[in-house]
């Protein structure tokens, strides 16, 4: 349905955000004009063509403390900390009246986590089973069911976004089939290291990594140490070593985009053969796949290096090292001494971070992959007005009906690919504000004096809901996003995108503002997720969701060289001296950048009906729109951190996002940007994809 004129009327609607129905209303205090634009954040002297990221934020680059509880400060961890403000008021008054079942358990999770004298005076005792558990593994078998116990045992890493690593080595979960949506399928993917991503382990010529190596080294020692255990020093060589050994078989995570290399279906009774040495039998009954005639391997090569060593390397090695793992999950909540050596390698070593989060943060973090659902919930009922939906839910209508528009004007796509783009198009869903209905705990057991009996309570509470989901029909409705959540998601294979109340704020949307900044912000995140189901690897999918090539030879030859021409252009940015941005780790992202402002922009100039977009705090209506940009991409970094994220993060450093204006005719229009300033590209240099 094509979208009325009444939903573009931005200005005049009176907006009741942050004034909801909950008892936890924390504003957003950020305060920018009319215009949506942050002027004190400017630096008027740098001029647009030649530095447009230090022309919109340069005074905020230069004034802006990295708060000392964070490795990166940009807009989604601003936000992030503001949504952990109203999760605490909405953490704390459940603890303290709640007024339903769901909210007693949220309550005494979170009291438990924050009891700070109890969790001290337990010490250890609750660890020492665990320990005691994976000290007990004297034979294949053993080893095989210890490895299977610790996909149970993790939270899945919804905050960790995609850099996250499984907890296990043949880390067990249960996924949509991508070359028939319809079921759901067991699959099995490599993991289980304690450095970022194998290129920590295996890159000989990079200091930082050479550092975060030793440091991890001794991080084992002390873990092991504070644990109890005796020669550890020893144990920690052993572990490392079994650690670098995994990272060799590991696939890069280039490798881990493309979703055909990582379709490998073999039998049940294949695996043994295929992958010697793990006890198959009794790993695939106690990860639960028991019955299933087959499974999913994601690397085959990883859990063929990952069974190889299970044969190979002696038992004691896997017993440090599986009780490393249990220490690892420990420190979520243990006593202060672990924890503060858990965050000095993880946060301080790995992100540069120099102090531990508040305790109440930390909490709150977990309460978000425990049961984030729950405090969604409250969260929705109290931050997330019905016009916010609304005006939300235009704009992506917008958005997609722009995407329409570009695909039946692509002078180089022939007419047949065209309409299988337009039928997978037509199928994308946009779901915005959380999961409906939202997931209820009713199978989580929870106590006020047991912090870490919590947390492994909620992990295979969440593993088994996933286990639940094989032979049955794929639910349509479910969203791995938190309500509370500062981020969007694209799922090719659900055909959907969804977008969570947590980004509908700040510099994101701003109901009060001008429609341009808008649609340079949030515009286009939306038009971004839209052109992921059509990016280099979500292209692979066609419109019933499924992993088939739907393209024409030659108009998959010319998507593939614009794609290829992105990558380049990414290859060549350098943010740390010696370390550049991986082209094709970040070309999804860059690519859904580069079709987001295409999309977002159509859609503004859209909304405008003809008429001429208004002039506002001196600024032209397209300068907005490419200010409002590039404001949301404000970042600073510490070293570590940003090493990190070039080796592990499909994202490119903000200040490179905000760089893809390079590629867009009218940014270089809307700012006179002429030959010979800094950023200029010839007009052949410009990437154009969509
Ligand atoms: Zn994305």
């Amino acid at each position: 349905m094509a979208p009325t004129r009444r939903e573009f009327a931005w200005g005049a609607l009176a907006c009741a955000a942050f004034n909801g129905p909950g008892r936890a209303a924390i504003p957003d205090t950020q305060r920018v004009g009319a215009s949506g634009i942050d002027l004190k954040s400017m630096d008027r002297s740098v001029a647009p063509g030649d530095d447009f990221f230090r022309y919109v934020n340069g005074a905020w680059l230069r004034d802006t403390p990295i708060p000392s509880d964070r490795g990166r400060w940009v807009e989604f961890t601003r936000l992030d900390d503001l949504n952990s403000q109203r999760n605490r008021a909405i953490l704390e008054a459940a603890a303290s009246s709640p007024r339903t079942p769901e909210e007693i358990k949220l309550g005494d999770f979170y009291a438990s986590l924050m009891d700070e004298n109890g969790i001290e005076k337990h010490g250890l005792a609750s660890l020492k089973p665990e320990l005691a558990r994976v000290a007990a593994v004297t034979s294949p078998a053993d080893l095989a069911r210890a490895l299977a116990q610790l996909s149970w045992d993790a939270l899945p890493a919804l905050l960790g976004g995609a850099s996250a690593m499984p907890a296990s080595p043949a880390a067990s979960n249960v996924v949509v089939d991508i070359k028939n949506p319809t079921r759901y399928l067991p699959i099995l993917t490599q993991g289980g290291i304690g450095l970022p991503d194998r290129d920590y382990f295996l890159i000989e010529n990079n200091p930082g990594f050479a550092k975060a190596r030793a440091a991890y080294r001794a991080h084992l020692a002390a873990m092991f140490r504070l644990a109890g255990m005796d020669d550890v020093e020893a144990r920690a060589a052993r572990v490392y070593a079994l650690e670098e050994r995994l990272a060799h078989s590991h696939w890069t995570r280039v490798e881990l985009r493309d979703p055909a290399k990582r379709y490998n279906l073999f039998a049940h009774t294949e695996l043994a053969a295929k992958f010697p040495g793990l006890d198959w039998d009794v790993f695939l009954q106690a990860v639960g796949f028991g019955q299933l005639p087959t499974i999913l391997v994601g690397e085959p090569s990883a859990i063929a290096g990952m069974a190889a060593a299970a044969r190979e390397v002696q038992l004691a090695d896997w017993r440090d090292y599986l009780a490393y793992r249990v220490m690892r999950g420990f420190a979520l909540a243990a006593p202060k001494a672990i924890v503060a050596e858990h965050f000095a390698f993880e946060d301080k070593t790995l992100a540069g971070t120099p102090e531990l989060p508040a305790r109440w943060k930390r909490a709150g973090a977990i309460m978000d992959r425990a049961m984030g659902h729950a405090v969604g919930r409250i969260y929705l009922a109290s931050y997330f007005p019905p016009a916010i939906r609304a005006r939300a839910d235009a704009m992506t209508r917008n958005i997609k009906l722009a995407m329409a528009k570009r695909i039946r004007g692509l002078p180089w796509m022939a007419d047949v690919t065209k309409a299988r783009a337009l039928a997978k198009l037509q199928a994308v869903r946009i779901e915005i504000g959380g999961q409906q209905p939202q997931r209820t705990y009713e199978k989580l057991t929870v106590a006020r004096d047991d912090a870490y009996g919590n947390v492994l309570r909620a992990a295979r509470v969440d593993y088994q809901h996933n286990l639940d989901k094989l032979g049955t029909p794929v639910d349509q409705g479910e969203w791995q996003l938190v309500p509370q959540t500062v981020n969007a998601q694209a799922n090719p294979v659900m055909q959907k995108i969804m977008f969570p109340a947590g980004i509908m704020q700040g510099l994101f949307f701003n109901p009060n503002a001008d429609a341009a900044v808008n649609y340079g912000a949030i515009g286009v995140v939306m038009g971004h997720e839209l052109s992921h189901h059509f990016d280099d690897q979500g292209a692979k999918f066609d419109e019933h969701g499924a992993l088939n090539n739907w393209w024409t030879p030659d108009d998959l030859a010319h998507f593939t060289a614009a794609t290829e021409a992105l990558a380049k252009q990414y290859d060549g940015y350098e943010p740390l001296p010696g370390m550049h941005i991986n082209g094709h780790l970040t070309l999804g992202e860059n690519a859904a950048d580069l079709a987001g402002l295409a999309l977002a922009l159509d859609a503004y100039r859209t909304s405008l009906n003809g008429k001429p977009g208004p002039v506002l705090d001196g600024f032209t209506a397209e300068q907005r729109f490419f200010i409002g940009y590039a404001q949301v991409y404000r970042s600073l970094s510490r070293e570590d951190y940003m090493r990190q994220a070039l080796a592990t993060d499909p994202h490119s450093p903000g200040e490179w996002r905000s760089a893809e204006i390079r590629n867009v005719d009218a940014w270089y229009a809307s700012f006179a940007v002429k030959p010979g300033q800094k950023t200029y590209l010839e007009p052949d240099q410009r990437v154009k994809i969509w």
